[in-house]
C-alpha cells in the first residue's frame, strides 16, 4: 500500500509500505519524490495505473481493477484499488493504492475454468457418441424388425418345437429396442443446443396442443386437465410441448381408480416461474422420487405400465437447459404434483399488451 501523486501521465511516489518499495525495487527511506519511470516500472502499466487514478478522481470513488504484472518474480496476478484523497501540497492530485497479490486465487480460477470447459467438452462428446450411435443403430434394427415379423407371417406354419415361441421374442425384442433407440435419439435431442431463436411461446397454447396430442387417452380415461395463471415464457415452442406432454401423459398413465384430474398451473416468484403438473394417480413412494429422472429408471415393470423411462429425463433435460430445476412431491395413494421453474426473461410491459390483445379477441 502506499500514497502517490499523478505529475503528467507519470506517477510519484509519496510513501509504501516495505513489501511495495520492494516489489518496485526500492526501499522505503528512498522512494519518496522517484516516479514510477525511474523505478523501472514498464510504460503499459504505468498507463494502466493511470487510467485508474483518473477514474477514481473523476467519479471520486475507489476504483478496483486486476491486472497481470511480469516484473520481479514472474508473472503474477495484482488485485488494485485506488481512491482519491484530494491535493498535495505542490497541487499534485493525490492518491492512495492497496494492491494485494492474488496469483494463486487466479490460478485456481483459471483450473476451475479450464476443468469445466474439459467436463463441457466431454459432455458434448458423450451426447454427440449418443446421438451418432443411436441414429446409426436405427437402421439395422428396423432391419431386424422387418424380417423377424415377415419369417414370422410366412412361415409360421412350418416352424416346429418352440422355433415360433423364440421368434415372437425377437419380433418383440426388436420392437422394444426400436422404441428405446427413438427414445435415446429425443433425449440426446432435448440434450443439444436449441438453433432456433428464442420466442414468446404461450403455456396456454402449449398445453392445448399437448391435449389435442394426447386426446385419445384423454377420452379413454375421461380425464380432466385444468389450468390456471399460465403465462407467456420466452422459450422454443417444441420442447415445452414436449415437457408438458410427458408430464401430462404420465399423469394420465399413472392414474388411480379415480377418475384422473391434472392441474396445471403456474407462480410468478422473483427472476421465474415456478409450474406445477398435480395429479390424482398412484403417486411414487418416497425413496423413489429422485431416481426416477434418471435415464432409464422405472419403477414399474413394462408389462404392468408400458415405457423406456426415458420421459422424465427429457424433462430434466428440456428444464436445466432453460436453467431451470424439476422436482417432485408425493404421496402413494394420493397424487404426485412435478414442480419445474423456468427463468422469467419476458419483459412486464410486453407481457401485459399480449394479455390485453387476446382479451380483445375474444
Ligand atoms: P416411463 O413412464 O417410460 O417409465 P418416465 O421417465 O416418464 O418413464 O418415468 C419414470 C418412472 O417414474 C415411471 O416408470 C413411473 O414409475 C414414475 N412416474 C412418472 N410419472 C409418474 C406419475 N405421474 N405418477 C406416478 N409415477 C410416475
Amino acid at each position: 500500500m502506499g500514497v502517490i501523486e499523478l505529475e503528467e501521465e507519470d506517477i510519484v511516489a509519496v510513501y509504501c509500505n516495505s513489501a511495495t518499495a520492494g516489489f518496485l525495487g526500492t526501499d522505503v527511506e528512498r522512494i519518496s519524490g522517484q516516479t514510477w519511470r525511474d523505478l523501472g516500472v514498464p510504460q503499459t502499466i504505468r498507463a494502466l495505473w493511470v487510467k485508474h487514478y483518473r477514474q477514481s478522481q473523476a467519479e471520486n470513488r475507489s476504483v478496483r481493477f486486476d491486472y497481470q504484472d511480469l516484473r520481479v518474480k514472474g508473472p503474477c496476478w495484482l488485485s488494485a484499488s485506488v481512491s482519491f484523497l484530494g491535493y498535495g501540497p505542490s497541487g499534485r492530485p493525490r492518491f492512495s493504492f492497496i494492491a494485494e497479490d492474488v496469483t494463486e486465487r487466479k490460478r485456481n480460477e483459471e483450473l476451475l475454468r479450464q476443468s469445466n470447459e474439459d467436463l463441457r467438452l466431454a459432455n458434448a462428446d458423450l451426447e454427440q457418441f449418443a446421438y451418432s450411435a443411436s441414429h446409426d443403430l436405427k437402421e439395422p434394427l428396423r432391419q431386424v424388425a422387418i424380417y423377424s415379423q415377415l419369417i414370422e407371417k410366412k412361415y409360421a406354419g412350418n416352424l416346429g418345437g418352440k422355433a415360433s415361441t423364440y421368434l415372437a421374442y425377437c419380433v418383440e425384442g426388436a420392437h422394444r429396442m426400436e422404441l428405446l433407440v427413438s427414445d435415446l435419439l429425443a433425449y440426446c435431442q432435448a440434450a443439444k443446443k436449441s438453433d432456433s431463436p428464442l420466442e414468446s411461446v404461450s403455456i396456454d397454447e402449449v398445453v392445448e396442443t399437448v391435449k389435442k396430442n394426447l386426446a385419445t387417452i384423454i377420452e379413454e380415461s375421461g380425464a380432466e386437465i385444468l389450468t390456471s395463471g399460465l403465462p407467456v415464457v420466452r422459450g422454443n415452442s417444441v420442447p415445452l410441448v414436449h415437457l408438458f406432454q410427458n408430464l401430462v401423459s404420465n399423469a394420465l398413465k399413472y392414474r388411480s381408480d379415480r377418475k384422473p384430474v391434472v392441474k396445471i398451473t403456474a407462480t410468478e416468484e422473483p427472476g421465474y416461474w415456478s409450474f406445477a403438473v398435480e395429479d390424482n394417480g398412484i403417486g411414487i413412494a418416497k425413496e423413489f422420487q429422485a431416481q426416477i429422472f434418471g435415464i432409464f429408471k422405472r419403477l414399474h415393470d413394462r408389462t404392468e405400465y408400458p415405457g423406456t423411462g426415458i420421459g422424465l429425463a427429457i424433462c430434466q433435460k428440456i428444464v436445466e437447459r432453460q436453467g431451470g430445476r424439476i422436482w417432485v412431491e408425493s404421496e402413494p395413494g394420493r397424487g404426485s404434483t412435478f414442480f419445474f421453474t423456468l427463468p422469467r426473461l419476458i419483459n412486464e410491459r410486453w407481457k401485459s399488451a399480449i394479455i390485453t390483445d387476446r382479451g380483445q379477441s375474444g
